[in-house]
């Protein structure tokens, strides 16, 4: 079997979905399977808007999105549930799409807001991904997101709430929600004092705001890689700048192809990042929610644009260069997805 040079045939939409991958733009709180959310709203007497599974994340404006979003979250309470959603989410992203290593985020706030303790949201999901690891082989790390609509200051109580909560598994800081109305700079004593901790640094940017709110995520946040970053095509020098730094930006193609309309995959802004030189890899970001997975996200996206395995094999390395492993265990992860590539090349690459 040989994969067409041309269309997404079927071939090649298996391709995409086998190979291995490694995903760093996930959000915990958007992965929930539909069927999950009906039965803890059971489990915890919740009621919501639909019992029918499939009518679970219908929505029609972000309005309604992010009500459904508040909905689903309700109903994740006790540490189970949170170590639940945690192994379905890893499940389905190894049984849709050879998901190996994921940095996986969360939104501390969403949670104790509701008078949930941190330590049931943090120990639930890590109980979570390592039973997911026992029985799958995947493996995942988390990641604590600042939500910018919070006020600076409990965004700051919450690194430190995380902080004296700290796991191994817990290595990295974000940010993400509404960037318009609250830029990156709101937000420098929370990245300051996780720094100061030694938690890696990214940030959701340049998504729906400027191609300056970069420039302020790497030189004030110090953030080492960035979350989606469109935006940023919009400044010449930035994307020279970030070209030459070799920046890494995880992309979601199926969630902001719905969010800001542009369904048409082959002139996203992804293709355009990617035509400049600048370094991406592909995220699913609310899989669930956007009725998508992380092979959904390879093969509609590659597909669409007609990638040539060589592209598609250097934006899945690249999402092993941007993880925040120690250098030997990266080069050990690279050595093994290099290896199951050359396999699948041989069975689908003329
Ligand atoms: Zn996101």
């Amino acid at each position: 079997m040989t994969i067409s040079p041309t269309g997404a045939t079927p071939e090649y939409e298996q391709y995409l979905r086998r190979l291995p991958k490694v995903e760093l733009h996930c959000h915990v709180e958007g992965t929930l399977r539909p069927g999950t959310v009906v039965e803890l709203a059971a489990k915890h007497g919740i009621a919501l808007p639909t019992t029918q599974v499939d009518e679970v994340y219908r929505y029609s404006t972000i309005y309604e999105f992010l009500e459904i979003y508040r909905t689903v979250n309700s109903t994740v309470i006790d540490r189970e549930d949170f170590a639940r959603i945690a192994y379905e989410t890893l499940q389905d992203g190894v049984e849709l799409g050879n998901l190996k290593y994921r940095e996986m985020f969360f939104n501390p706030t969403l949670h104790t807001a509701r008078g949930i303790p941190m330590a049931t949201v943090i120990d639930g999901l890590i109980e979570g991904a390592k039973a997911a690891e026992t029985d799958f082989g995947v493996r995942c790390a988390f990641i604590a997101d600042v939500y910018r609509q919070d006020p600076p200051p409990v965004a700051r109580q919450m690194v430190e709430e995380v902080l004296a909560h700290r796991r191994p598994e817990l290595i990295g800081l974000g940010m993400d929600a509404a960037e318009a109305p609250d830029p990156p700079e709101k937000f420098v004593e929370a990245y300051r004092v996780a720094k100061a901790a030694g938690l890696r640094l990214t940030s959701h940017c340049a998504e729906d705001g400027p191609a300056a709110n970069v420039t302020t995520c790497l030189d004030l946040l110090g953030c080492e890689r960035l979350d989606h970053g469109y935006h940023i095509l919009e400044d010449p020098a930035v994307v020279a700048r970030c070209r030459d730094e070799g920046v890494t930006f995880t992309v979601c193609p199926t969630s902001t192809a719905v969010v800001y309309g542009w369904p048409d995959l082959t002139t996203h802004p992804i293709t355009k990042m990617i035509d400049a030189g600048l370094r991406v890899m592909l995220n699913s970001d609310d899989p669930t929610m956007f009725h998508t997975d992380i092979g959904t996200e390879y093969a509609k996206f590659c597909g669409q644009n007609n990638f040539r395995p060589e592209l598609v094999r250097q934006l899945v390395v690249q999402g092993v260069e941007a993880a925040w492993l120690d250098d030997i265990d990266k080069a050990a992860m690279r050595r093994a997805f290099e290896t199951e590539i050359d396999e699948l090349d041989r069975e689908y690459v003329s």
